[in-house]
């Protein structure tokens, strides 16, 4: 192939200016440091920098992102640090500051150069998502206002269907027994499902409130336990609990820590087949952490869904199949309440054999000493 001649080169370089400024989103060359050396005129209309202040600086610093409650977003978090460290793109939501103080919603994806399996640079390209944030914004609304709306007709359809059913109306039938126990469980599906929809709402927009102090983990447990246990009972599932002494305090919220091990137990139940087993037990690795595990002995999740299970309105091949209730959302809220308690959600799961979901959650220091795992 003939050699380029060195005005061929200059021509070239020349085009690819031209193209780089033209791309509509913002672009942003750094060298291996984060160091800016290219920023296309749409990445410095949107952060309002001149090509001067912006070459040479570092990327973190100059375009700095908070999230969506206006903290600043860690280093370690932050697109470019991630994908030099992974090698891979990495795309994440955030908030950058314009000049006049305002918070405009931004998607950055950073991608790293690789030359010889190693990054010398990356590729940031950042959207301004403002349009897109007030659509997720006004859907968020508008879920909320319908689960309240739900929520009051709802309680009075639980209320009649509990009055008829303890014969405050006059003595009822069989049928009419049996169809009256349909509606009420019917309604406390749908009752969970907008209290789901509630909580992942709040945890979107940040609003959930979470009041924390110490709370007896044994009996959290007993509580959620013995709430689930009509429920276990149809199916003939056991429930067993190999809980700690009462004296064993985590600092958490009560009502959300319910709901977290409510829709852990509520799935085990689902996903596993009559006469089963469900374990509840409760470990301390150290002063700090005590993890509760739930395992059940159900039909497990399969290997290629395990990057999912946590995403919103996943349901996994196995259970559509058998499990028709369900929309996918209990352990995406799982996952959001956890993190607002400052704990951590896993799971090992083998299809066919059953799933152990565990979450870690801080212990209340205070009373260190008195957290010793005495069994009962
Ligand atoms: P839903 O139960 O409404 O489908 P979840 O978000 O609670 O939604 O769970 C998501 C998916 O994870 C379920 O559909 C199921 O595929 C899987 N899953 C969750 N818990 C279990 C479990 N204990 N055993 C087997 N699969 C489970």
């Amino acid at each position: 192939m003939a050699r380029k001649t060195r005005k061929e080169y200059e021509g070239q370089s020349a085009l690819n200016n031209i193209m780089f400024n033209s791309i509509g989103d913002g672009a942003v060359v750094t060298d291996e440091y984060g160091r800016i050396t290219a920023i296309n005129q749409s990445a410095r209309k949107l952060i309002g920098v001149t090509d001067k202040e912006a070459i040479g600086a570092w990327f973190p610093k100059l375009i700095r992102a908070y999230d969506d409650l206006g903290r600043p977003v860690p280093l370690i978090e932050r697109p470019i640090t991630k994908a030099f460290v992974s090698k891979q793109v990495v795309t994440a939501r955030s908030h950058y500051k314009a000049k006049d103080g305002t918070m405009v919603p931004i998607s950055t994806t950073a991608s790293p150069i690789i030359v010889n399996g190693q990054p010398i640079g990356s590729i940031e390209i950042i959207r301004d998502i403002t349009q897109e944030y007030e659509i997720d914004e006004m859907k968020s609304n508008f879920i909320s206002l319908a689960s309240h709306q739900l929520r009051t007709p709802l309680s009075s359809v639980k209320t009649y269907s509990h009055m008829l059913l303890d014969g405050f109306m006059g003595p009822l039938t069989k049928p009419q027994i049996k169809a009256l126990k349909t509606i009420i469980s019917a309604s406390n599906r749908m009752n969970e499902t907008i209290s789901t929809l509630l909580n992942i709402t709040r945890i979107e927009s940040g609003s959930i409130v979470v009041a924390k102090k110490p709370i007896s983990i044994s009996q959290i447990i007993e509580e959620v336990i013995s709430e689930h246990q009509l429920a276990a009972a149809d199916k003939s599932i056991v429930c067993k609990a190999k809980c700690p002494d009462r004296s064993v305090k985590v600092i958490s919220d009560s009502v959300i820590l319910k709901e977290v091990l409510g829709n852990l137990i509520s799935n085990a139940i689902k996903y596993t087949p009559p006469s089963g087993t469900i374990r509840v037990s409760v470990s301390l690795k150290n002063t700090r952490t005590v993890t509760i595990k739930i395992s059940d002995t159900g039909m497990g999740i399969p290997k290629n869904s395990h990057n999912d299970v946590f995403s919103k309105f996943f349901r996994a091949e196995n259970v559509v199949k058998q499990e028709t209730s369900g929309i996918g959302l209990g352990l995406y809220m799982v996952k959001g309440l956890v993190k607002e308690l400052g704990g951590d959600v896993w799971f090992e799961s083998k299809e066919g054999q059953g799933s152990d979901f565990y979450v870690s959650l801080p212990l209340d220091n205070k009373n260190a000493s008195k957290n010793k795992l005495v069994r009962k």
